[in-house]
């Protein structure tokens, strides 16, 4: 009991549930799963074992219908995900086991990201794919790679690299959906978790390695990490990762890589300071752009001018007044993301935040609570502006508004996945209207002034 109360203090003082949130979270026996997952957080990893192999019957002419296929999604989808050749997936000789991963997926058809890097990955070629977000860019280099890595073969051979923590876990959670049917052994391995359990993990074999580059290039120094035979090298978040925060680190993994290496890398976005990297390690790389016209398609942008002292009073009358499934609110700094998640609360919205400085494990927490539509409203830091994905998410708001086009393209990109509809709504203080002019002319879009009422067609 005593232990109990005292996690329960914990957790507030960790802050990332508010008052509200904390006494419905209890009675739906929240806590109790909060308590195991706090017991366990001192094991040690487990000595490596291989998992249980997976056999597939490869004379079943039933195996389609044999499929346990999630709930189709009827929402409208633009034409950046539908406008395709007509491709499928079963045009490029996949394994039988891949293309049940990707059928339970959910996934019908290639998106036009998929469609053009599929092949040309399989063939061989190095990369340079630039999609808008929520696109598939995961799919685009999941499936040919996980094709192309051989389960007998016992040492690494794909090496994704993301700049976030919570990115690296959503990419490994699609690699392992995807290779359900397939005997790869896939480790995830960021910051801010244990070392030591990483080189535990690393002890067995593994055919594909996940992770944030700072962690990795660690891993790398102790010599436990063994790239001499890994070929297949993704950089996803691509521009993030070519920012001098991470590129020392990217091209020293890369050093470890062999010579004849099948270099990918992915974005929404793709700096003027990519053409160094690109002349030095991906001279021949094929180049994918679909983001010509499509930029910010599906998306409805509004703003709201308003004074710093009345963002607030805005905020709750816009929420109220939303047909919001589950909603992210951005703000600009740590301490704002802290105050106004507990304004929030206190003014009946139970909500989560997020922000770099709080540790790990809760930060896995909330991403993960979130993720399954354990709350509506997020509030956080740009931490959360790169690659997330979650399907639910209709509305983001911009409560301070961001400081470049790239982060405004990346932030309100969270709403509109895969072709979904979203909206998005900007907070304007007089200082931020030179801001505005200058994304809108930066993305070529019009932000448009919010109206009496928005339909909630366009975000649904
Ligand atoms: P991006 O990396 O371009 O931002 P993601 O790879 O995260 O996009 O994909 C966005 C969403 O679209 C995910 O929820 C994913 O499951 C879904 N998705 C991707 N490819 C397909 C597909 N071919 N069919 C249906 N859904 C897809």
């Amino acid at each position: 009991m005593y232990q109990n109360q005292q996690q329960q203090q914990g957790y507030r003082r960790g802050g990332y549930y508010n008052d509200r949130y904390d006494r419905d979270y209890q009675h739906r026996g929240g806590y109790r799963r909060h308590n195991n997952y706090n017991n366990q957080q001192h094991k040690r990893a487990k000595p490596p074992q291989s998992k249980p192999k997976v056999v597939i019957d490869m004379n079943d002419d039933q195996w389609k219908e044999k499929l346990t296929l999630p709930k189709a999604d009827v929402r409208i989808r633009t034409t950046d995900v539908t406008d395709t050749k007509g491709a499928d997936f079963e045009d490029w000789s996949l394994s039988r086991a891949l293309l049940m991963g990707i059928f339970e997926l959910g996934f019908e058809k290639p998106s036009p990201v998929q469609e053009q890097s599929i092949p040309s990955v399989l063939m061989g070629s190095s990369l340079l794919a630039r999609a808008k977000n929520g696109t598939g860019k995961t799919g685009a280099f999941a499936i040919p790679c996980l094709e192309k890595c051989d389960e007998d073969v016992a040492h690494t051979q794909m090496l994704v690299l993301l700049p976030t923590r919570e990115l690296a876990l959503q990419t490994s959670h699609v690699f392992k959906q995807l290779s359900k049917y397939l005997n790869l052994e896939i480790v995830v391995s960021t910051g801010g978790t244990n070392l030591k359990d990483d080189i535990i993990r690393l002890q067995a074999i593994v055919h594909v390695i996940i992770g944030t580059p700072g962690r990795l290039q660690d891993l790398n120094k102790q010599g436990v990490l063994k790239l001499a035979e890994c070929r297949l090298i993704v950089l996803d978040e691509a521009d993030k990762l070519l920012t001098p925060d991470f590129l020392p680190a990217v091209e020293n993994l890369l050093q470890a890589t062999p010579a004849d290496r099948q270099l990918m890398l992915f974005s929404a976005t793709f700096p003027g300071t990519i053409a160094e990297f690109k002349e030095t390690w991906l001279p021949g790389a094929e180049i994918i752009n679909l983001m010509d016209s499509l930029t910010l398609q599906g998306i409805t942008q509004h703003y709201a001018f308003v004074d710093e002292s009345e963002k607030v009073h805005c905020l709750y009358a816009l929420i109220r007044k939303l047909h919001i499934n589950q909603c992210i609110i951005f703000c600009n700094s740590v301490n704002r993301v802290e105050l106004l998640s507990r304004k929030i609360s206190r003014l009946g919205f139970p909500c989560f935040y997020i922000h770099g400085q709080m540790g790990q494990k809760h930060r896995n927490r909330v991403f993960q609570g979130f993720r399954s539509n354990q709350c509506r409203y997020l509030v956080c830091t740009d931490i959360f502006t790169r690659g997330i994905d979650i399907k639910s998410l209709n509305v983001v708001i911009n409560f301070d508004f961001p400081r470049s086009s790239n982060t405004y393209l990346h932030r309100i990109g969270r709403s509109g996945r895969f072709g979904n509809l979203g909206l998005s709504v900007n907070f304007i203080t007089n200082e931020d209207r030179y801001n505005l002019c200058k994304i809108e002319t930066e993305l070529n879009t019009q932000v448009q002034p919010v109206p009496a009422e928005i339909d909630s067609k366009l975000y649904n």
